[in-house]
């Protein structure tokens, strides 16, 4: 059977240089579980599960009606949330990362898109699977945060693959 539909989800990719610091004091630790590949580590603003090909063209259009500004995200606490999930999460989670996931979500529900109803988490998963359950302060990786983009996520033989469908710049603060 034909599957007609695509996994997406709406996120703030963690650019390379960023991702390769990240992975090298990740590496450095004595984490345990499936470590995230450094191509794709991101924080999700908002997870849409499988949704019908011919829904794409909407989605793109709606995307760039979002109006959002630029923000410094710091990531500096490692947690573990859910069943092992080793993150990275903000100590304080930018305004503007709220005004964004709000934006995203009103207008995902105008389409008619629901989204799992627990509230937004922001974190950036490093490990999955781990048994044990670190919580500590990180080193504080930051960046400034200038677009968000919507993932295609697809599973392939070692792992799973995000493609970037769309990309759309946040406005200078
Ligand atoms: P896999 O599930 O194959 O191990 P993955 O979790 O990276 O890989 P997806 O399940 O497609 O890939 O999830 C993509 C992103 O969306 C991840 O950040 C994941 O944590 C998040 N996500 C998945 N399901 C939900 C959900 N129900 N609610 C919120 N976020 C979700
Ligand atoms: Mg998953």
């Amino acid at each position: 059977m034909i599957d007609d539909t695509l996994r997406l989800f709406f996120a703030l990719p963690c650019p390379p240089e960023q991702a390769a610091a990240i992975c090298a004091w990740r590496d450095s630790q004595d984490f345990d579980g499936r470590a995230v590949a450094r191509d794709n580590l991101h924080l999700t603003l908002a997870f849409l599960g499988a949704q019908p090909t011919h829904h794409l063209d909407a989605l793109l259009q709606m995307a760039a009606t979002v109006q959002a500004e630029a923000f410094s995200l710091t990531l500096d606490r490692l947690t573990t949330i859910g069943k092992g999930f080793i993150c990275l999460q903000p100590g304080t989670t930018p305004p503007e990362l709220l005004r964004l996931v709000a934006a995203l979500s009103e207008r995902l529900a105008a389409l008619g898109v629901v989204l799992d109803c627990r509230p937004f988490l922001p974190h950036l998963t490093l490990s999955r699977q781990a048994r044990s359950r670190p919580q500590k302060l990180a080193p504080g990786f930051a960046w400034q945060v200038d677009r968000f983009v919507l993932y295609r996520s697809s599973n392939v033989a070692d792992g799973v693959r995000y493609d970037e469908l769309g990309s759309w710049s946040l406005s200078a603060p």
